[in-house]
């Protein structure tokens, strides 16, 4: 990648004799960010840029921040479940006790056979 070209390219303001001293050799710096899923991405950035709070994880799409630890917690694409979701998720637990109970009965029934 020619990334250093683009950023000499942006620079304004430096003089001629700045120009010739630090022109060709512009120092990056290489940022780590985690995402809440964890993924790790290592932007680079010029050495006297500001750097982002956070960054798009370029793995999941979450938020990134430079803080392990604590990283942003996820974006929320939907706001509030509609009625339909919460319908459908009480119908997918009850199915889920109904599987376990069947589960139980036949690992009761096995026991029993012992
Ligand atoms: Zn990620």
């Amino acid at each position: 990648m020619a990334t250093g070209n683009a950023i000499r390219g942006t620079r304004v303001g430096s003089g001629p004799m700045g120009e010739s001293e630090r022109g060709e050799s512009a120092q990056r710096v290489i940022v780590s960010f985690w995402c809440s899923n964890g993924h790790e991405t290592r932007p680079s950035f010029a050495h006297d840029a500001e750097l982002p709070s956070t960054w798009d994880c370029p793995r999941c799409g979450l938020p990134a921040n430079t803080d392990m630890k604590n990283p942003p917690p996820a974006r929320r694409t939907e706001p509030y479940k509609t009625h339909l979701a919460y319908v459908k998720e009480r119908r997918s637990d009850a199915d889920g006790e109904a599987l376990l109970e069947e589960a139980l009965a036949k690992l009761r029934a096995r026991r029993g056979e012992n």
